[in-house]
């Protein structure tokens, strides 16, 4: 007898609402996207729809593990023993170096009820703010952006607007391969209304790229100056909405004598593109209805990516293209609960309900709703993810917990992050799957349910939220990661986890959030169960907002949105004779960040199965390099082993390499060896998108890539 279930996909932040086929035995039998659910009406990719495959595999991890010889021999342990020996560690490290010894690192695949446990656990239990996600890899940016610029995290907009739109700007964001079904919405928008016009801002001529109608291939690292060169012409035009800027905004002054000095000779030379394609870029935009820009990791993952968001925001401000149907930035979310670990507190710097660590009535509110006494959380931002993996390393971290990700692939300077996992003195890996780059490393291995085993929230990149509830039975005895944080949170502080299932996880966590700009507390379970809802839903009435500041009142102080000046700033690591091209990383179509997944699912693979490097042919040629050569890329920090791809997407000075491979493909293949762990400011965020290489044939003799930096 087949059974249905319905589900939110695992994978990317587009968050498509899965139907789940199971067989006579209870496995998935097919799945297919749901056809009536907002976030993808009926879509799915091959990713999603290929999910089955990943669920019982051979490395699937499914008791605690402890390693015993401090060589790599791991033996089954009971939860009972792993979880006592965890709280246990972590008590001692308190008691011996304070709170800000011990740190969790999670991931935007979490779902909310296991990042509000989390940090519970760490930031009102313990004291310490050091919980952080590899959002902060990706998000971290958006995050600072549009709360400078808005008042608040979380972005206006809704994936109706895709439908609504006449101008499509697309900057650093290849949805084509990383987002595919919100691509699949946008060409279908664009087929039934050739008019629309998509233009994409990208160094690389992306599949994304190559469905615009304009491509701006900047020089990386360049968006500011061409979005400042975006306003001074709208500004000299006078086609910007004064209305708006009087009544909704700040700062515009400051703002246009800036932008309005800045010659647009500089731009073209910083940005390498030419001024009649900036000017038509500007006169589109000037003439447009509806502005929607879509955006994502080409301006995030920069030392100066929160300025790179402020600046694109300026523009929307400009054009008054913000709070009204088909218009607005939306920054797209990589990962399926990035926004849900941002609204429950996930990072360093927050505390649930889009509050924050430093702010002194925050901590008091938070507090008070748990029951703690006052002064408990932490004054100041916990570690980030980057200061996480130095301070392991130091040895000021003496326990690191690591939560559904696999930081020994996706971490920058990966030579560094291995060199801390190595030698950290008690890490924990909390994963489905073992062996993983990470969970060699671990002291401790806890397995988690993975998707379908376990119910629970996630919130995508228009703020909706969908409650996966379990449908699969679970291999071994894997646990919720709630139910995890929890249990350890029992042997500290048993008065703050009472928690009898997920739904009083939730029902905590939607209360937290009243009155708070994220406010969800009117999502109860048992509507989330009847369908997703998006937030702000602030009462149990309330059928979720689709967009926010329609009524142009902003969540800062005063309710306007504010105008940032920014200049430009070159990358933190600039090229030389040694290293003179410029190395940027992404994604490829089949794969999900370190392939723990998809690196199991066949058609995949052959669709995508090895990492490579792509590089113009013009600097191939300079370098005797032949397409499908084996090739060194090297930077300051390492060098790895790929194939050559030589072409034209690239430009000349310019290649790219994906992210997605690690050791466990073939040693000496990551990206991340090469990557710059230099991080913003404010954001923290690393430079991934930018640091100095050099590619040479790969010839014997020289050195073995896994032992080089
Ligand atoms: S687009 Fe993203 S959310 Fe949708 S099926 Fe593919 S991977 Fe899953």
């Amino acid at each position: 007898m087949t059974r249905t279930a319905s589900a939110a996909c695992p994978y990317c932040g587009v968050g498509c609402q899965l139907d789940v086929t199971l067989n006579d035995s209870g496995r998935v039998a097919a799945i297919r996207g749901n056809a009536t659910a907002e976030a993808n009406l009926g879509r799915i990719c091959p990713k999603g729809a290929l999910l089955g495959e990943t669920i019982n595999t051979k490395d699937r991890l499914t008791t605690p593990l402890l390693r015993v010889d401090g060589g790599g021999v791991f033996v089954p342990i009971s939860w009972d023993s792993a979880l006592d020996l965890l709280a246990g560690k972590i008590k001692e490290f308190v008691a011996e170096s304070g709170p800000d010894s011990v740190g969790f690192y999670g991931s935007g695949q979490l779902d909310t009820e296991a990042w509000y446990a989390a940090g519970k656990l760490f930031k009102g239990a313990l004291g310490t703010n050091n919980t952080d996600s590899n959002s902060r890899l990706c998000m971290a940016s958006a995050v600072a952006g549009y709360r400078t610029s808005l008042g608040s995290d979380g972005p206006p907009v809704c994936y109706d607007d895709i439908d609504l739109a006449d101008v499509v700007l697309v900057v650093g964001s290849n949805m084509a391969e990383a987002h595919p079904v919100l691509f699949d919405r946008l060409k279908a928008h664009k087929r039934r209304d050739p008019g629309v016009t998509v233009i994409v801002v990208d160094p690389r001529r992306t599949p994304t790229a190559d469905f615009a109608d304009i491509h701006l291939q900047l020089t990386p690292g360049s968006d500011i100056p061409l979005l400042n060169a975006l306003a001074s012409l709208l500004i000299a035009a006078e086609a910007v909405d004064y209305d708006f800027i009087e009544q909704h905004s700040s700062g515009y002054e400051a703002y246009r004598d800036f932008v309005t000095s800045e010659p647009l000779a500089e731009a073209e030379r910083l940005t390498g593109l030419t001024a009649a394609q900036i000017e038509a870029v500007a006169k589109l935009l000037a003439g447009a209805t509806n502005v929607l820009s879509l955006y994502c990791m080409g301006i995030n993952q920069s030392t100066f990516g929160m300025w790179k968001n402020n600046s694109l925001i300026n523009l929307h401000l400009l054009l008054g293209q913000v709070g009204k149907p088909g218009a607005g930035p939306f920054s797209l979310t990589g990962q399926p609960n990035a926004m849900g670990g941002r609204e429950s507190g996930a990072l360093a710097h927050m505390l649930p309900g889009y509050r924050l660590a430093e702010d002194a009535s925050h901590r008091a509110e938070v507090e008070a709703s748990w029951g703690l006494p006052a002064g408990r959380i932490a004054p100041k931002s916990g570690l980030t993810a980057v200061e996480m993996f130095r301070a392991l390393e130091r040895g000021t971290l003496r326990l690191l917990w690591i939560a559904a990700t696999n930081p020994a692939v996706s971490m920058p300077d990966l030579h560094q992050a291995k060199r801390a996992l190595a030698g950290g003195e008690f890490v924990v890996v909390q994963d489905i799957y073992h062996p993983t780059e990470t969970s060699q490393f671990a002291d401790l291995v806890l397995p988690a349910a993975q998707w379908g085993e376990k119910d629970g929230t996630s919130t995508n990149s228009e703020r909706m939220m969908t409650y996966s509830p379990a449908f699969l039975e679970p291999t071994g005895q894997p646990r919720p990661d709630w139910w995890i944080l929890a249990e350890v949170g029992r042997r500290i502080a048993p008065e703050l986890f009472p928690w009898q299932d997920s739904g009083e996880v939730w029902d905590e966590f939607r209360g937290i959030t009243a009155g708070r700009p994220c406010d969800l507390s009117g999502a109860t379970r048992a509507r989330l169960e009847t369908g997703p809802l998006q937030w702000p839903c602030p009462t149990e009435e309330h059928p979720g907002m689709k967009r926010r500041y329609e009524d142009q009142v902003f969540a800062t102080p005063d309710g306007r949105a504010r105008f940032h000046p920014w200049p430009y700033r070159p990358p933190r690591e600039q090229t030389d004779h040694e290293f003179p091209l410029i190395l940027t990383t992404g994604r490829v179509a089949s794969h999900w960040h370190s392939r723990t997944r998809t690196g199991k699912v066949a058609k995949l693979v052959k669709q995508d199965p090895e990492p490579f490097v792509e590089i113009h042919a013009v600097d191939a040629s300079a370098r005797g390099i032949h397409e499908g050569d084996l090739v060194h890329v090297s930077s300051r920090r390492g060098v790895v082993k790929v194939r050559a791809r030589i072409g034209t997407a690239v430009a000349p000075g310019c290649i790219f390499l994906p992210f997605h491979w690690g050791d466990s493909y073939a040693k000496g293949t990551a990206a991340n060896y090469l990557t710059n762990p230099v991080i913003g400011r404010i954001s923290k965020e690393p430079e991934f998108k930018y640091c100095a290489v050099q590619v040479e044939r790969f010839a014997m003799g020289l050195p073995a890539a896994d032992a080089a930096g």
